[in-house]
C-alpha cells in the first residue's frame, strides 16, 4: 500500500538515521508475522509469541547489539530501532524479545567475559536457549539493592550457592520463567569468605531438557495479567542451587582463581550501579516501544476521524467528518505532534547511547547523564502513550473499543510500561536527584538524605546539560528577542525561554528546600526532605520537556527537504505551545506571563490544530506504522449473522 509523497517525507525525517532499517521492517515483514489475532487465549497468543519472536531471530530482525562473533548485526543504536518497529506490530512480541534478547542476553552481553559471550550468546540469539532476567523479587521491586536472594562462594566445592531465604526472595513477574525459560540471569546478594560484595548476577539452569523445573528450582506461573497475554511471566525460587565459577557474570567482579573476589570497581554501591547501567538500553526501548504503540493507535484513530462523518452542516445535506471538529483536532493532533517530538528524542537518545557505549567507560558523567536522560524520557513516554492511546480509542468510538482493530489490546499491553524498567515516579526521583547532584554521583541510589547534604547552590541554570543542538538553539532565542511581542508566540526561541525558565526555576528551588531541608534536626530531616518529593518529580518532567524540545528543533534543523521542514515546525509549534498551555498554571503562578499571553496561547493551539488538519493523514503516514500492520475501526464490523 503506497502512502502520500509528503507522508513519505515525514517518515524519512522522523525515521532520522534509522530510516534504512525502519524500511526494511515495512518492506520485508508482513503483518501475519508481527500483529496477533486478538482473540488468542492465553496458551495460543504464548505459543505464537514464542514461534514469531524465534522467526524474526533466524531473519537477523533482533540481532543487532550483540558482538559480531557471536551472531550480531548491527549497534546497539540499531537494536532500539528495532525494538520500536516490532512495538508498532505487537507488544507482546516485543516483550517477550526484550526478555530474551535485550534483557538476558544483554546481561549476558554487559556482564559476562568472552566465556560467556562464546557459550551462552548463540543459544540466547538464536531462542535455543530461551531466558530469563530475574531480578525482582516478591519482597523487593523498585529498591532492587535490598533483594534477598543470595549467591555464596563455596571454596570447597568451587561453586556458587544460589538461594531464596525467604518466600519473600521468590523472583517475581519473571518474563520466560513460566513456561519456556531453560535458564536464568539471577540477581542476588554476592558473599565470598563471609564478606558481602553487593548484588552480582549469576546463570542459573532453571530447566532441562525435557521443560521440568532443575533440582531445587521451584517455577510458578503468574497466569493471566492485565495485558502481554503472550509473555509467561512466573515466578522461581532457588533452594541452595549450585552452579560452577563460571556462571557468575563476572566482568564487574566475581572469585579468581586463587578463591578471593577481585574487581575493577572498589565500591560496592558504585559497583552494582556500574552494572545496573550497562543495561540502560532495555529503559530506551522500552519508551520507545511505549510510544511505538501510541503511534499505531494515533494512526488509526486519525484515519477513522477523516473517514467517518456525524451530523450534518446546517442546511447542507453532507455529513461532517469527525476531523473537522475542533475538539476532534484538539483531542488527536497534539497528541500527533507530541509522537514527533518524542520520536526525535528518542532517535538522539539512541544514538547517544552508542556514542557511551563506544566509549567504553561505564560510571563516566556521560553515561549517568544517559542514564538520567533514558530515565526521564521512558517515564514520560509511557505516561503520554497510555493517554495518547486511551485517546485514540475514545476518538474512534465504539468502533475502537472492537478488540480487533487492537487499540484496547495495545493499551491493556501498554500499561505495565510505566511501571517495568523501573517505576516511573521512582525513575523521576533519581533523575532529579542527578540534576540536583550535577551528575557527579552515582546513577541509580536513591539515598536523599545524601543528595540534600550534597545539593549545590545550582544558581542560574548552570546544571543544565547542553544538547548537541546547541548552537541552533542559541540563534533561535536571539531571532525571538528581536521580535515584538505579538510575534513571539511562534518563537521557537520564546518556547525555548520558557521551558529553559520552567526547568531553571524548579531545579532551583528544589535545590534551595534540599538544602534546607538537610539543615533541619536530625528528627525532622526525613519529613523535609519527603516534603521535596513532588517537587522532584516535576523538576525531572520540565528537565525532559526541554531536552525533548531540543531534539525536535535539531530534528528539523537535520531535515533537508524545505517542504516538509515547514510542516514540522508548525507540529514542533503545537507540541511546544501545547506543553506549555498544559503547565500555564505554573508559568502564570511565576509570572512567566500574564493571563492574556496564557489565553492568547490557547487560541494559537486550536489554530495550529486548524492549519494542522488538512495534513493529518500525511502527519499520520510520516509516523511510520505499516499500512499492513493497521485494522481500521471500520473493518471491526463482524460479518451478519444469517
Ligand atoms: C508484566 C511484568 C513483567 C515484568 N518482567 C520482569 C522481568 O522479566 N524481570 C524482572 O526482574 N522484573 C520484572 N518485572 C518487575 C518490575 O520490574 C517491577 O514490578 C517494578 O520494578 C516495580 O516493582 P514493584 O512491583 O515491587 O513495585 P514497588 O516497588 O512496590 O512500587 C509500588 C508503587 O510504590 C511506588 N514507590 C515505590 N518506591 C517509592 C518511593 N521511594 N517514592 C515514591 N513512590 C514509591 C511506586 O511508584 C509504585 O507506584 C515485571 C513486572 C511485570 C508486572
Amino acid at each position: 500500500m503506497s502512502i502520500s509523497p509528503t507522508g513519505e517525507g515525514l517518515r524519512r525525517a522522523l525515521d532520522g538515521p534509522f530510516h534504512d532499517l525502519k524500511q526494511r521492517w515495512r518492506d520485508e515483514v508482513s503483518a501475519d508475522e508481527v500483529v496477533r489475532d486478538t482473540a488468542l487465549s492465553m496458551e495460543e497468543a504464548r505459543d505464537w509469541t514464542l514461534d514469531r519472536v524465534k522467526k524474526l531471530a533466524q531473519r537477523d530482525f533482533v540481532t543487532a547489539g550483540f558482538p559480531s562473533a557471536q551472531g550480531g548485526t548491527g549497534t546497539s543504536a540499531e537494536s532500539v530501532a528495532n525494538f520500536e518497529m516490532m512495538a508498532m506490530g505487537d507488544l507482546s512480541l516485543t516483550i517477550k524479545s526484550g526478555v530474551q534478547h535485550g534483557l538476558f542476553g544483554g546481561a549476558i552481553t554487559n556482564l559476562g567475559t568472552q566465556y560467556h559471550h562464546e557459550t551462552f550468546l548463540p543459544g540466547a540469539i538464536n531462542v535455543d536457549l530461551p531466558g530469563c532476567f530475574a531480578m525482582t523479587e516478591l519482597g523487593h521491586g523498585s529498591d532492587v539493592q535490598s533483594i534477598e536472594t543470595s549467591i555464596t562462594w563455596d571454596p570447597d566445592t568451587q561453586e556458587y550457592v544460589v538461594h531464596s531465604p525467604s518466600p519473600t526472595a521468590t523472583k517475581a513477574y519473571i518474563g520466560n520463567a513460566a513456561r519456556d525459560g531453560r535458564m536464568a540471569a539471577v540477581f542476588g546478594q554476592l558473599w565470598v569468605d563471609d564478606e558481602h560484595q553487593g548484588v552480582h548476577v549469576a546463570l542459573v539452569p532453571i530447566r532441562d531438557e525435557d521443560g521440568n523445573p532443575m533440582p531445587g528450582v521451584t517455577i510458578g506461573d503468574h497466569g493471566h495479567k492485565g495485558g502481554l497475554l503472550g509473555v509467561d511471566n512466573g515466578t522461581i525460587s532457588f533452594e541452595h542451587v549450585r552452579v560452577p565459577r563460571s556462571m557468575l557474570l563476572d566482568r564487574y567482579g566475581g572469585v579468581g582463581e586463587d578463591g578471593a573476589y577481585h574487581s575493577p570497581i572498589e565500591s560496592k554501591n558504585a559497583r552494582f550501579f556500574t552494572m545496573l547501567g550497562t543495561l540502560v538500553r532495555g529503559r530506551i526501548c522500552v519508551g520507545g516501544g511505549a510510544a511505538s504503540g501510541a503511534r499505531k493507535a494515533l494512526a488509526i484513530a486519525v484515519h477513522h476521524g477523516l473517514n467517518r462523518r456525524q451530523f450534518r452542516r446546517a442546511g447542507l445535506g453532507e455529513e461532517i467528518p469527525l476531523f473537522d471538529y475542533l475538539s476532534h483536532q484538539r483531542r488527536l493532533l497534539p497528541h500527533v505532534a507530541r509522537a514527533y517530538a518524542y520520536g526525535f528524542a528518542q532517535n538522539e537518545l539512541a544514538q547517544q547511547l552508542q556514542r557511551v557505549l563506544d566509549q567504553e567507560d561505564p560510571g563516566s558523567p556521560a553515561s549517568r547523564e544517559l542514564e538520567t536522560r533514558a530515565a526521564g524520557m521512558k517515564a514520560l513516554l509511557t505516561r503520554w502513550a497510555l493517554d495518547a492511546i486511551q485517546e485514540a480509542r475514545e476518538a474512534c468510538g465504539g468502533a475502537g473499543y472492537m478488540s480487533d482493530n487492537g487499540i484496547t489490546m495495545t493499551r491493556q499491553d501498554a500499561d505495565i510500561f510505566a511501571t517495568f524498567e523501573g517505576d516511573n515516579t521512582v525513575l523521576l526521583q533519581l533523575v532529579a536527584k542527578a540534576l540536583l547532584l550535577e551528575y557527579k554521583s552515582t546513577w541509580g541510589d536513591m539515598d536523599l538524605r545524601g543528595t540534600a547534604s550534597k545539593t549545590a547552590k545550582l544558581i542560574g541554570g548552570a546544571f543544565m546539560e547542553r544538547t548537541t543542538a546547541r548552537s541552533a538553539i542559541d540563534r533561535l532565542v536571539a531571532v525571538a528577542n528581536r521580535k515584538p511581542e505579538s510575534e513571539r508566540l511562534r518563537a521557537r526561541g520564546w518556547h525555548v525561554q520558557m521551558f529553559e525558565f520552567r526547568e531553571s526555576h524548579i531545579v532551583e528551588s528544589l535545590a534551595a528546600r534540599m538544602r534546607a531541608a538537610s539543615k533541619q534536626p536530625e528528627d525532622q530531616r526525613d519529613a523535609a526532605i519527603n516534603a521535596c518529593q513532588m517537587h522532584m518529580i516535576e523538576a525531572a518532567k520540565a528537565h525532559v520537556d526541554r531536552i525533548v524540545l531540543e531534539a525536535f528543533i535539531e530534528g528539523i534543523e537535520e531535515t533537508a527537504d524545505d517542504y516538509i521542514k515547514a510542516i514540522l515546525v508548525k507540529v514542533c509549534d503545537l507540541y511546544a505551545l501545547w506543553t506549555i498551555e498544559q503547565n500555564r498554571a505554573w508559568y502564570l503562578e511565576h509570572e512567566a506571563f500574564d493571563p492574556k499571553k496564557s489565553k492568547a496561547i490557547t487560541a494559537t493551539v486550536d489554530a495550529l490544530c486548524g492549519e494542522l488538519r488538512p495534513r493529518a493523514k500525511e502527519l499520520a503516514e510520516g509516523l511510520g506504522v505499516p499500512e499492513s500492520w493497521q485494522k481500521h475501526p471500520t473493518e471491526a464490523v463482524p460479518p451478519i449473522i444469517a
